[in-house]
């Protein structure tokens, strides 16, 4: 970076940073303006960013040393910073267009408990996108740990309706890959190693807590204004108190502690998020039956799966400290920790989350209606993401060379199923 960006290093040490204004322009139009007093130098933190968030392409521009220490990538483009009494630094692309990166995986993991709805197609489409756009890979990831809810039918027709849309996979159930099976329920052995490994290591342990206990005391928590959760009863229990519940013939459940603390990331989309972990409590891996709950099976997969980014709907934002909390456990370091986008709920048209109340939520009934996947696509593609202007029209190759996380807005609803163009 140093060679790229020489005005950095060169700012802190030989011009003696003061309240010079810095303006940086990207061919010609103004980007970021500040005094020289508010920038930030932190280097490993822009190296950390450039190579795995951003993701570079060939002919993309990074623009560093400027007042938030990262300027945008433009494909393309002519970089000048100006210190204002002092001069101007351009930049070209060709500089940075060899960096080394780490190759993108991003995973469709759905739960197909019926048929695929809106929801869970836009969340695939851009998945999908993203792979494409980075020439990362995508991978198709069947979470059917509940098989009484999750059948092969369903598994089918999800399949087929991916599809039948036009997506494709580098790895999945029918096409297979190198870090497979690609279904959860053919997974069962690895999670139950990872619980028992959490256990032998002090990050997890048996909870002998019955349903009608935690149900009791949860109650008595409400009654106090406590916040509702596990209060830890089990957390270190002596070999006599074990040995007294399994003489009850109690069956514990593995529970992950959660240290004291809070759990912080940045979302590519809301930026950096913060959970303290008074409301995350002591989570369950594993039922008394030996089954794998949710959040250790996805963050199991995850890491073994060597899924570099995890672009997913914000009703999960709330599992992550949880997700994040089994990385540590499995020993991954926080840099090789997937980064996180949570996308936007589609909304209903009473600005509801999207249900089968306030709206049509299944692709096969737009199916029957006669929409064209190409029309499907195009519309859940433009439902809160935009390439910039106002585009009501992008084919699945526009959106592969244009997409990129950080434009899907906070919040988008869909409106009515006519503005499909059938
Ligand atoms: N299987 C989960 C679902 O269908 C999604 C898992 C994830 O994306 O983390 O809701």
């Amino acid at each position: 970076f140093d060679s790229f960006c020489p005005l950095g290093p060169w700012i802190d040490t030989e011009f003696k940073p003061g309240s010079q204004v810095v303006t940086a322009t990207v061919n010609g139009e103004l980007k970021q303006s500040a005094p020289l007093s508010d920038m930030v130098f932190d280097v490993p933190f822009i190296i950390e960013f450039v190579t795995k968030v951003m993701t570079l392409l060939p002919g993309d521009v990074i623009l560093t040393g400027t007042p938030s220490g990262i300027g945008p990538m433009i494909a393309g483009g002519e970089v000048v910073v100006s210190v204002e009494g002092l001069g101007s630094l351009r930049n070209r692309v060709s500089n940075v267009a060899n960096q080394q990166q780490r190759e993108v995986r991003t995973r469709f993991a759905p739960s197909p408990t019926g048929d695929l709805h809106v929801g869970n197609i836009r969340t695939a489409l851009f998945d999908w996108a993203y792979a494409r756009h980075t020439g990362g890979k995508l991978i198709f990831r069947i979470e059917d740990t509940d098989r009484e809810r999750v059948t092969d039918e369903y598994i089918g027709r999800a399949i087929e309706t991916l599809q039948w849309l036009g997506l494709n996979w580098d790895e999945g159930p029918e096409v297979g890959g190198p870090y497979g099976p690609y279904l959860q329920s053919q997974r069962l052995d690895i999670y139950t190693h990872w619980a028992k490994t959490f256990i032998a290591n002090g990050d997890a342990y048996n909870c002998y807590c019955s349903t009608e206990e935690l149900e009791a005391r949860r109650e008595k928590q409400r009654e106090l204004n406590q916040a509702p959760g596990y209060d830890g009863k089990c957390r270190s229990l002596s070999a006599d108190d074990i040995a007294g519940y399994e003489s009850e013939g109690r069956k514990p459940v593995i529970r992950m502690r959660m240290p004291d603390g809070e759990t912080r990331f940045n979302d590519l989309i809301r930026g950096e998020v913060t959970f303290e972990h008074k409301y995350v409590p002591d989570f369950v891996l594993m039922r008394a039956d030996g089954s794998p709950l949710y959040t250790l099976a996805v963050a199991v997969d995850d890491v073994l799966m060597k899924v570099t980014h995890v672009l997913r709907g914000e009703d999960l934002l709330s599992s992550t400290p949880r997700q994040i909390r089994v990385y540590q456990a499995m020993g991954v370091a926080p840099e090789d920790f997937p980064f996180f986008a949570h996308l936007p709920f589609v909304m209903g048209q009473d600005n509801a989350k999207l249900s089968k109340r306030n709206g049509e939520v299944s692709i096969a009934w737009y199916r029957e209606q006669g929409f064209l996947p190409e029309a499907i696509c195009n519309y859940l593609a433009l439902l809160g993401w935009s390439p910039g202007d106002d585009v009501e029209n992008i084919t699945m190759d526009e959106l592969v060379k244009l997409f990129t996380v950080e434009r899907d807005r906070k919040s988008t609803r869909l409106n009515s199923s006519h503005e499909f163009v059938s």
